[in-house]
């Protein structure tokens, strides 16, 4: 019998409940890939959320996850670590298809060992955050039943940067007083108007800023920073652990995502090195189900602010895991990442 994982997957098309436009993009629907390893009776699920931004489609995707097919028989599932590095070799970037490899290792392993996910990290599953719940960049009617509809969230995560920033926010005070987060998604491109921005939108009860500018500006975003007096978080400008470092002068934290990092054991390894920068920690996701999803609200007690709603923006979500009650995230008992397929 082979040692290793028997690897599969499969594409799954998700429907989201509202077109889904931010600064770059806009979109109907999403194709993502979920991934299966299995041995000794076990099923781990991982998800890959291919991403444009990136440079991702579902077919480069699954190339890399081909790859890691003769990769899983071969090796031994508890040198996940080793495993972990293996996986990250397949390819330079294409970081989604690598989470979903890793995250459906871990969950696998977790499985295996009996115990939750977040037990066998040593988390405490009481110190998970409130999500925000993310409004996607709409006419200002669609913004306010966007705004009602999310009422049982009590942080929002707003969407600018295309050129209707005051239309919007006049549109989500004229029906809420909530906290607000915003992500501009790399949509202003000048330093002062990013600045003056900022500084409105704090007046306006925003708690911090994501990603202002484009990555290629970090010299103004630190310029930016200087001016303003609610935290700056880096999206864009930072995938992985090696990226860190130079983000500690321009940004006060980064949001962190499973589908850039390339799965839960970089992403583990991120959290420790902005944590030791004393920069803030976001967890984000891509429109995801309930496997992605349940992954990163498994390490969110690590973490300051949680934006983990890529499986309430879709209406047919495959799975079952991590649910959200009154915008906190709920973990159950179950071992691994707590996940199951809707039956
Ligand atoms: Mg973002």
């Amino acid at each position: 019998m082979a040692k290793g994982l028997k690897l599969s997957y499969e594409v799954k098309r998700l429907t989201l409940k509202h077109t889904w436009t931010i600064a770059r993009n806009s979109t109907d629907y999403k194709e993502n890939i979920i991934v299966k390893v299995k041995k000794d009776n076990i099923v781990g699920f991982g998800e890959a959320a291919p991403n444009v931004r990136y440079g991702e489609t579902p077919e480069s995707t699954i190339a890399v996850i081909e790859k890691a097919i003769p990769l899983f028989a071969d090796r031994d599932p508890w040198h996940f670590v080793d495993l972990g590095f293996e996986i990250k070799k397949l390819h330079q970037t294409q970081t989604a298809a690598k989470a979903a490899l890793d995250i459906a290792l871990m969950d696998w392993i977790a499985k295996a060992l009996h115990v939750p996910f977040y037990r066998y990290l040593g988390l405490d599953k009481t110190k998970t955050p409130v999500t925000t719940f993310s409004i996607g960049i709409d006419t200002q009617e669609m913004i306010i039943q966007k705004v009602r509809e999310a009422e049982p969230y009590p942080v929002l995560k707003i969407k600018l940067g295309l050129g209707n920033d005051e239309e919007i926010i006049g549109a989500v005070r004229s029906v809420t007083d909530k906290p607000l987060r915003i992500d501009a998604n790399e949509g202003w491109k000048d330093k002062h108007e990013a600045a003056d921005k900022i500084n409105w939108l704090a007046s306006e009860g925003v708690e911090f800023v994501e990603q202002p500018m484009p990555d290629d500006m970090l010299n103004e975003i630190g310029w930016v920073r200087e001016r303003v007096n609610i935290p700056i978080i880096a999206d864009e400008s930072v995938k992985t652990t090696a990226d860190i470092p130079k983000l500690a002068a321009a940004f006060d934290g980064i949001n962190i995502k499973l589908m850039k990092a390339g799965g839960l054991q970089e992403a583990l390894r991120m959290i420790w090195l902005a944590k030791s920068l004393k920069m803030k920690v976001m967890l984000g996701c891509m429109v995801e189900t309930s496997v992605a999803v349940s992954a990163g609200a498994s390490i969110s007690p690590l973490i300051d602010y949680a934006d983990l709603d890529g499986n309430l923006l879709i209406t047919n979500d495959p799975f079952r895991g991590a649910v959200v009650e009154q915008g906190k995230l709920i973990l159950n008992d179950e071992p691994g990442l707590g996940i199951s397929p809707e039956p």
